[in-house]
């Protein structure tokens, strides 16, 4: 029996290779937490192609809370920081701590992001970060790096369709 991971997915089209990628090793359950996402509709948007995927790949998906507000406070002072800056380190944080405690609570000792996957963000931070979390949280992290050759070919989101956005998630993202 493989061992269980949960793998935090930021969105469809970032969680298509790594999921491919960790289901030869993984029993994968998703973990959809992203409260950074705004506004709300654009987050259901992003929620759906998640679902659309794991249901492509036939795995279980967590709908985590959209605790905008609290996304809000985590980030406070650091609102007009350009991307990839502290704002995101904090961002990213956020949703690796969550999703490192949502895997204890459900006895599951190793966890993943999706998060890596995109060109905009620098997967050695995310990667880093998950390794701290991890040794507090007393579990494992599992880092992921998908090469760019690789990260849309073959595209598993043109193929289900999904909805592509055109910005990061917050809205300091949407109108910088
Ligand atoms: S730009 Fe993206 S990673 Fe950075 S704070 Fe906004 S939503 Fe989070």
């Amino acid at each position: 029996m493989k061992p269980k991971i949960l793998l935090h997915i930021c969105c469809g089209p970032c969680a298509g290779k790594i999921t491919e990628l960790l289901q030869a090793d993984f029993d994968i359950t998703g973990y959809f937490y992203n409260p950074n996402i705004e506004p709300a509709d654009e987050y259901l948007r992003r929620l759906q192609t998640a679902i659309t995927l794991v249901n492509h790949y036939g795995i279980k998906l967590i709908k985590g809370i959209y605790n905008n507000k609290t996304w809000h406070s985590a980030i406070m002072g650091l609102e007009f920081l350009p991307e990839g800056d502290r704002r995101c380190w904090r961002c990213f944080r956020t949703r690796l701590v969550e999703t490192a405690q949502r895997a204890k609570k459900e006895g599951i000792s190793n966890f993943a992001t999706t998060l890596t996957t995109s060109p905009y963000k620098n997967a050695r931070v995310i990667n880093k970060l998950g390794n701290v979390i991890a040794t507090k949280y007393g579990i494992n992290f599992i880092e992921t790096s998908v090469k760019p050759e690789n990260r849309n070919n073959p595209s598993i989101a043109r193929q289900l369709k999904l909805y592509h956005q055109k910005f990061c998630g917050c809205n300091y993202s949407q109108f910088k």
